[in-house]
């Protein structure tokens, strides 16, 4: 069995609109007519990690054995490396080792977490993952709004501040009275986390992070800029709050860097590095340091999916699965699609991911490069 033909697209979330975010999925399909879905990160619709895998990454893998992925995306990491190496590349390489653990799964007729070595838990308890609550929204509009995701049943809720990373510090305030509200909406006890998207100097992380631990904030994610590695460590070693980074790493030695500084929570993302078999390295990296893994995800197929199986393996899986703001943008085009019911995302026993397109929704939204 060979690697016969891989498939590289985009999924327009809106099928009328023409200028709609899309996400960047990959098909692969074996001389025997079998296929594995993945998917790669989607900044700016994922078309720099599509055009890689079009041009320089399927050349590579036809004729392949697909039970080979490791040594296939090892060996395309390095000789591709002038190419980036970090962000379009590795997010080319996950998508298309997500798709052959999809197929893995297919060919031994079990779901990826047995292959893995089974499951502590196929029941898994999610997180509502919440952006855009910066100065653009309005205290009440965020109030309402988590008021809303509560209806999910979340084990817990992040609440995001994206403030395009280049006016530092600038939004404290009006940061400090959200994150304050929440707590006051939620109650003591529910379990909170604030994610900055690198938005302080260092100074001004420590003084949220300060404000944040009195108001029991559960983690404090990305305070600085990612590529202030040190400054990471410092702000993690300052405050008590545990402070998390690494959804912007792209190699195991990049993970490395930010645990001897001092991160002790670490964010590696699926479908940006790595896909299933890099977020096993990060695993058992994170274990060998004795820090968290809480794996970073907001993508609402594939990606998601691919990411509760390796949750579902992790032996410490301390903190909840991220799960991004819900929509029906997509759901048409998948056969199984997550769904949470009672706070639980609940991992079938289909082969391989148990999510697959449905070839006709699929056709209505589906742009080729
Ligand atoms: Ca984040």
């Amino acid at each position: 069995m060979a690697i016969e033909r891989i498939e590289a697209f985009q999924v327009q979330w809106s099928p009328d609109d023409t200028a709609a975010q899309r996400s960047a999925f990959v098909r692969v399909w074996t001389d025997d007519g079998q296929h594995g879905v993945g998917e790669a990160s989607p900044m700016q619709g994922g078309l720099a990690s599509l055009g890689m895998i079009v041009h320089d990454i399927a050349p590579g893998l036809i004729g392949a054995d697909p039970l080979d992925h490791a040594v296939l995306q090892d060996r395309l990491s390095h000789r591709l490396a002038k190419l980036g190496p970090e962000g379009a590349l590795t997010g080319a390489l996950a998508a298309i080792d997500i798709a052959l653990w999809d197929l893995k799964g297919k060919l031994f007729d079990q779901p990826i977490y047995k292959l893995l070595g089974g499951a502590w838990r196929t029941a898994l308890p999610f997180y509502a993952s919440i952006g855009g609550n910066g100065v653009e929204r309005t205290l009440d509009d965020v109030l309402r709004i988590i008021e809303q995701r509560m209806q999910d049943k979340p084990a817990a809720i992040k609440i995001r501040f994206d403030n395009g990373r280049v006016n530092l510090d600038a939004d404290i305030p009006d940061h400090l009275e959200k994150a304050r509200a929440v707590r006051r909406l939620v109650g003591d006890n529910f379990p909170l986390a604030f994610d900055a998207n690198n938005g302080y100097s260092t100074g001004g992380a420590i003084r949220v992070g300060r404000v944040l631990e009195d108001l029991g904030y559960w983690w404090f994610e990305e305070p600085v800029q990612h590529y202030h590695i040190k400054a990471m460590g410092e702000v993690a070693s300052k405050l008590s709050i545990t402070v998390s980074a690494g959804e912007q790493t792209y190699t195991t030695g990049g993970l490395v860097e930010l645990i001897e500084a001092g991160v002790r929570m670490i964010q590696p993302d699926i479908v940006k590095m790595g896909g299933i078999t890099g977020l096993l390295r990060c695993a058992a990296l994170a274990q060998a340091h004795g820090v968290e893994l809480v794996s970073h995800q907001t993508q609402p197929m594939i990606g998601h999916v691919a990411n509760l199986h390796v949750c579902a393996a992790q032996l410490h899986a301390t903190k909840p699965c991220e799960w991004n703001d819900p929509s029906t943008r997509m759901h048409a085009v998948f056969d199984r699609p997550p769904f949470p019911v009672d706070g639980l995302f609940n991992l079938s026993e289909a082969p391989g991911l148990g999510i697959d397109f449905v070839e006709s929704e699929l056709q209505k939204r589906r742009i080729d490069l």
